[in-house]
């Protein structure tokens, strides 16, 4: 049972691709006494919020929020936007693709999946196939996740974009961002992305608890036919309300103090250097693994994910695989430190890595030691050596870096 009166010594590890370490000033932000949320002093916090978010998803228009988990960004995307029975594309990348397209179902659309392995992106070419095929735009909309947390894969959605001009047909675009939004680069905009699902809890840096939509003018043209039944979710109440930095509903305070603090931290630091840093600590951990002999799940490189890496474990000579729960459980009871659980199909054959929010070069070498001496304790067959790849490399960039910096 969790006993939040026990403190074992230093900090755990919390290096599951989310919820992420949350940084100090960010939980300092948040504990601050709860005020008047129709007040003038949360007005001014609601307008920095709502104008802060935007560059954050790389648009000039509005980012919906609501007090809920990434789910709950998930449902109010389809209901807002599509009606009873609608055809939906969308793409098998592992695990959450596939919670997507369950909750579509239960919602009464019509999802239909190109099968993935679990390993791969989406491929473009089969989205736009499958579009070109689809002369009466019976498909209204595609649905894929940009990074699949839980195969540590992610999807060229620019690509997914040309696919869907290439073939001309109407389809919304959405897509999933709750594991890589603030860590990952993700242009809303430029891409031509209709309706863009973020969560609060992983690159972020928030408690869970917050989920966003990011609306084009499209979507929000379409959610005036649409007929699914919404009411909390509905965009059109909480746009307007949001116009005067209020919300229709009571909004989580505390968390949106969280999130001026985490918008502030994101835009000091820079995107396109919180992007590199994620590639940066990405890169060293994909050459630790290496170093230890080790599989990355993710079969092609242009696709690793720069906020997590998924793990295969090493199969003995019967073909059975080393049990990836049993050395996470090593690693939680001897170094304080939880590792990503294998979801669903993959359970028990790998682990995750998170490597993403407020992270640097040391929190990185923590948690690499951490994997490295769990695997020796839990006797996974293994060679030595990755953490001193990782530290090869941070070393050599970091040294990179200085002279750019001083050239
Ligand atoms: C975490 C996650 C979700 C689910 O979000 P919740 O906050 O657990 O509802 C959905 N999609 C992706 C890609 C995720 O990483």
């Amino acid at each position: 049972m969790l006993d939040l009166n026990s403190h074992p010594a230093g900090r755990h590890f919390l290096q599951i691709p989310g919820p992420t370490n949350v940084p100090d000033d960010v939980l300092r932000a948040i504990d601050h006494p709860t005020i008047d949320h129709r007040g003038p002093e949360f007005q001014k916090l609601g307008l920095k919020i709502l104008a802060d978010i935007r560059p954050v998803f790389q648009t000039t228009r509005p980012v919906i929020i609501y007090p809920a988990s990434g789910t709950g960004a998930w449902e109010a995307a389809l209901v807002n936007t599509l009606s009873p029975g609608d055809a939906v594309l969308m793409a098998e990348t592992g695990h959450f693709a596939a919670l997507w397209k369950r909750l579509a179902e239960r919602l009464g659309l019509a999802p239909e999946f190109i099968p993935g392995d679990w390993r791969s992106g989406v491929d473009a070419a089969r989205i736009h196939e499958r579009l070109a095929a689809d002369p009466q735009h019976q498909i209204k909309a595609v649905c894929v996740v940009h990074n699949e947390t839980s195969t540590g894969v992610t999807s060229d959605i620019a690509a997914v974009r040309r696919a869907i001009d290439a073939a001309k047909h109407p389809a919304l675009l959405m897509v999933d961002t709750i594991s890589s939004m603030g860590s990952v680069d993700f242009r809303h905009d430029e891409w031509g992305v209709d309706v863009t699902v973020a969560g609060s809890q992983k690159g972020m840096m928030l408690p869970p608890g917050l989920s966003f939509n990011a609306v084009s003018a499209k979507a929000m043209a379409a959610s005036r036919h649409a007929r699914l039944p919404r009411a909390y979710w509905d965009w059109e109440e909480i746009v307007v309300a949001n116009e005067k930095g209020f919300w229709p509903t009571t909004p989580s305070t505390n968390l949106l103090y969280g999130l001026a603090v985490a918008l502030d931290r994101l835009h000091a630091e820079g995107l396109p250097n919180v992007f590199a840093r994620h590639e940066r600590h990405a890169e060293a951990t994909r050459r630790a693994v290496r170093g230890w002999g080790l599989e990355i799940l993710c079969r092609n490189p242009a696709e690793y994910s720069p906020a997590l890496t998924a793990v295969l474990m090493p199969v003995d000579a019967s073909g059975a695989s080393h049990d990836a729960d049993a050395f996470r459980r090593i690693v939680l009871e001897r170094f304080n430190m939880s590792l990503g659980t294998g979801l669903s199909k993959l359970a028990g054959r790998v682990f995750r890595i998170g490597h993403l929010g407020d992270f640097n070069d040391l929190t990185l070498l923590g948690t690499l030691g951490g994997v490295e001496m769990g695997l020796q304790a839990a006797g996974v067959p293994h060679r030595k050596g990755g953490v001193q790849a990782a530290i090869d490399y941070l070393a050599e960039a970091g040294t990179a870096r200085a002279a750019l910096k001083a050239a």
